[in-house]
């Protein structure tokens, strides 16, 4: 736990008295296998070769995972393409919807139990995966489950048809909720899914595998394969996939791009960001302030539509950074089983490396690094919230994606200074807008190359909401009723 480093009426009078306890969440309700395999045509299958999934916070072996080859993958796409042929694609729309509200309900039915094994695997806080990614999963099946019957109404006039086969590969900073994301429109619009989780968070999707298997989800509609990128890339470059989904990094989205190209194969990539986050003046600052924090350090930073870049109007700069520093001295930082920890684990040793080098190269390139005085654990990957001001455009920590809980800081003087800044990056994920005038929030949010923009918000999702960027941000949109177009031949 943190101690605080300013002296306010409540540290005067509680000084130290003042700290959180500790309050673990359990996990002993929670049985991990010791290895896990792959789903196939609505079976676990295992393969030889394993690679091991451990918890970022304690660096400890949870379980093994089976290593998914192209002839893996292969019998995966088989049982989806059968399962296309005979099953999904025949069965009325209100019919599916069914599978998906009893996914939906089960999800729920399960939920501390996913949220646990959520944390566990990917170092994310325990309120996190409880309060956030665990529902909103949910909310995803409910969600496209009445779309199911309804795709006729969704594009009046349209003729709309499913695609066969989608090849989605996910990430592992909402391992959860980008399966959902991924699997509940898919399936909604009558198509079947061959998945790939990230390598360092496997193990809710496997939770998931159960579920469908429980739900009497028909062999094949969803199939879940483990491995690395190589698995991915079985996926992605199959003959028989007419789809292709992919939330990752910038640089993979460009190799399945290229990949993809001239296939036929339909394709959405949810890439990278660098978004920004306006604090005009005459904004409410403590509201505001509370915003950058969620922005930047929900999740560790490792969120593709984080405010990873504060722009600050310049008369209110000073006042701002007084009262961040402040709030970031009180974050918690530490153990993410705890229900009191606001920042918990990075999520891999890697990732961990990566947020030190642009950090280090942030210090070396000028900027000045603010960081709270909090303890962090001895073992596991942990990062202190940090702060860089004097930053300028030109820096590598204004331009690249950290993806870590690092913010940089500029300065504006007027709404057309802060457009001109917050559109200068290769990325146009998301920004935020923060003024006490709608009129002016909803000006600058016009001018904005961003594919989300919240006002006096940040970090707010909803299955009808639709999510997706320009530029190197990638295409297409997931969520909402755009989330089905990905899905669907619209004629
Ligand atoms: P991150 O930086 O978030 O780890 P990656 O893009 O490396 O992003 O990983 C996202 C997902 O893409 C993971 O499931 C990973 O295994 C997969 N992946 C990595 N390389 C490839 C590839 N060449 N083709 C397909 N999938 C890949």
């Amino acid at each position: 736990m943190g101690k605080k480093t300013t002296t306010s009426i409540r540290d005067l009078l509680f000084g130290d008295l003042w700290e959180y306890a500790p309050a673990p969440q359990s996990s002993d309700f929670v049985t991990l296998k010791e290895r896990y395999g792959h789903f196939i045509n609505g079976e676990f299958v295992e393969t030889e070769e394993t690679f091991d999934t451990i918890n970022p916070a304690t660096e400890e072996k949870l379980a093994e995972v089976c290593i998914a080859d192209e002839a893996t993958v292969d019998t995966a796409v088989k049982a989806a393409r059968k399962a296309y042929e005979k099953v999904w694609s025949k069965m009325p729309g209100s019919e599916r919807a069914k599978y998906l509200y009893r996914i939906a309900r089960m999800i729920q039915e399960r939920s501390r139990e996913i949220a646990v094994v959520e944390t566990l695997d990917g170092g994310k806080p325990i309120k996190e995966s409880r309060d956030v990614d665990v529902p909103l999963a949910a909310a995803h099946f409910f969600y496209y489950a009445g779309w199911a019957d309804k795709l006729n109404y969704a594009f009046p006039g349209a003729q709309v048809k499913s695609l066969g086969v989608a090849g989605q590969v996910i990430p592992w900073n909402f391992p959860l909720l980008m399966a959902a994301w991924k699997i509940a429109p898919a399936l909604a619009a009558g198509n079947t899914v061959v998945i790939k989780p990230a390598e360092t968070t496997p193990l809710t999707a496997m939770i998931l595998a159960e579920i469908f298997q429980e739900a009497g989800l028909p062999p094949g509609v969803v199939n879940i394969v483990n491995g690395f990128g190589a698995t991915g890339a079985a996926i992605v470059n199959h003959d028989d996939v007419n789809k292709v989904a992919f939330t990752g990094s910038t640089g993979v989205g460009k190799i399945i791009q290229r990949a993809v190209a001239g296939t036929g194969k339909k394709l959405t990539l949810e890439l990278g960001g660098k978004g920004a986050n306006i604090i005009f003046d005459d904004a409410p600052l403590d509201q505001a302030v509370e915003g950058i924090i969620n922005g930047i350090f929900f999740n560790q930073g490792h969120v593709c539509c984080a405010g990873s870049r504060l722009l600050v109007q310049e008369n209110i700069a000073d006042e701002v950074m007084a009262k961040l520093k402040h709030r970031l001295s009180t974050l918690r930082v530490g153990d993410p089983m705890d229900k009191n920890t606001d920042v918990g684990a990075i999520n891999s040793r890697e990732q961990l490396d990566r947020i030190t080098e642009l950090v280090a190269a942030g210090e070396a390139e000028g900027a000045v690094k603010f960081q709270p005085s909090c303890p962090l654990p001895e073992k596991g990957f942990f990062f202190r919230p940090t702060v860089f001001t004097e930053v300028t455009p030109s820096h590598r920590i204004a331009q690249e994606e950290i993806f870590g809980p690092v913010l940089s800081v500029l300065t504006f003087r007027t709404p057309e200074e802060a457009v001109v800044k917050a559109n200068n990056t290769p990325y146009g994920l998301a920004c935020g807008i923060w003024s006490d005038k709608g009129s002016k929030l909803f000006e600058v949010a016009g001018a904005l190359k961003a594919g989300v923009i919240w006002g006096n918000t940040y970090n707010k999702f909803d299955p009808s909401s639709p999510f997706g960027g320009y530029k190197e941000s990638g295409f297409g949109r997931e969520g909402g009723v755009q989330g089905l177009l990905a899905y669907l031949e619209v004629r």
